[in-house]
């Protein structure tokens, strides 16, 4: 990390920038209102950093110690001046403090589904609509989307979930599960999931990214937070810090029938806030495969601090494709919204 002086001239910020590249790293430059931070992008043992501290210009120059640092939250509050990181899509912003609620079903099943849920999901209050196109699943003998089909009806459910978020006025999300899918589903999306099977794949992670499109990034199962947010910065590295990182449980303990389908971590929440200035949300949908634990899991969410939640909801969900047993009516998404917000206002104040 090279902090500028507050007076440094643009001519010497080029000059560190073309010395950083000289090196064969990238420099990611963050204007602040103040002043200019450069993140290295790359191999830094390969950067003399006592030669980079006295150029002109340069106030200090030095290693920042977590493996990620693009993301890391003492880069941001150097370079933004502790502006806090909100992400802007549509007329919705996630991170400015205000829960931000994404429903919709599992998996996009039929039009008239789609847009049943999400008329009855925007009247219960969310903002963002989601539903799976593309869906990952442990069986190659359950469905797996109306994507997996064929580049038409992939298109054809795309295009439902364009349709309805125009209509109901909601930005949409849906996962991209592979490389060869991330330009057909840019086309049509407002953000791009990657799911948690995926949190590794760096390269669809590159891609994704490229998109210019905000980010839903979830953890791995069987991630540790430091490997979340450690593949979060193969996405920041790309130029995109509009990521929205998401717990969704991890790997329980035991074996067998279990009560919970994952463990929801949410002590993620407060630890990713401290270490990274990114958004984090909590999907306890997936986390506890549980319609009667939705609600409480998602008021301790936005007690623990979280940006927003991602609700499996169905306007009918015992006809559901998919994860039947996790979603929630529009109803019952009310309730939760409702009981949230109150959560929200309450503990902003304390935390
Ligand atoms: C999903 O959100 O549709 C999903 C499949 O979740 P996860 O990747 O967390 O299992
Ligand atoms: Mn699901």
């Amino acid at each position: 990390m090279i902090i500028m002086k507050k007076d440094a001239k643009p001519k010497e910020i080029q000059h560190v920038i073309d010395e950083v590249k000289k090196y064969g790293l990238r420099a990611d430059v963050s204007r602040g209102q103040f002043r200019t931070v450069i993140g290295l992008v790359g191999d830094e043992l390969k950067i003399p950093f006592a030669h980079l501290a006295a150029l002109p210009g340069v106030k200090e120059a030095r290693m920042v110690e977590t493996p990620y640092k693009l993301i890391n939250r003492e880069y941001n509050d150097l370079s933004a001046e502790g502006e806090s990181y909100t992400i802007k899509v549509g007329n919705v912003e996630i991170g400015d403090g205000e829960p931000v609620f994404i429903a919709g079903p599992c998996a996009v099943e039929t039009r008239q589904q789609l847009m049943e849920t999400a008329e009855q999901a925007r009247e219960a209050g969310a903002h963002i609509l989601r539903g799976g196109v593309f869906k990952p699943r442990t069986s190659v003998h359950s469905f797996q989307g109306l994507g997996s089909a064929g580049r038409d009806e992939a298109e054809e459910a795309l295009g439902w979930l364009r349709e309805a978020g125009r209509q109901f006025n909601m930005p949409v999300l849906t996962e991209v599960r592979g490389e060869n899918q991330v330009d057909l589903v840019a086309e049509y999306v407002d953000i791009l999931q990657i799911g948690s099977r995926n949190m590794y794949d760096q390269d669809l992670l590159g891609a994704v990214a490229r998109k210019d499109k905000p980010v839903l990034f979830k953890r791995h199962f069987g991630a540790s937070i430091e490997e979340f947010l450690c593949f979060a910065e193969y996405i920041a590295a790309e130029g995109n810090k509009d990521i929205i990182l998401c717990e969704r449980g991890i790997v329980p303990v035991g074996k067998g029938k279990s009560f919970t389908r994952y463990t929801l971590d949410l002590a993620a929440v407060p630890v990713v806030q401290r270490e990274t200035y990114l958004p984090i949300i909590v999907d306890p949908s997936h986390a506890t495969g549980r319609r009667d634990l939705i609600s409480s899991m998602s008021l301790a969410a936005v007690a623990a601090g979280a940006s927003g939640l991602m609700i499996e909801t169905h306007h009918n969900p015992e006809e559901a494709l998919v994860d039947a047993q996790q979603m929630v009516t529009p109803a019952e998404l009310k309730d939760i919204i409702d009981a949230c917000r109150r959560i929200s206002r309450e503990t902003t104040a304390s935390r």
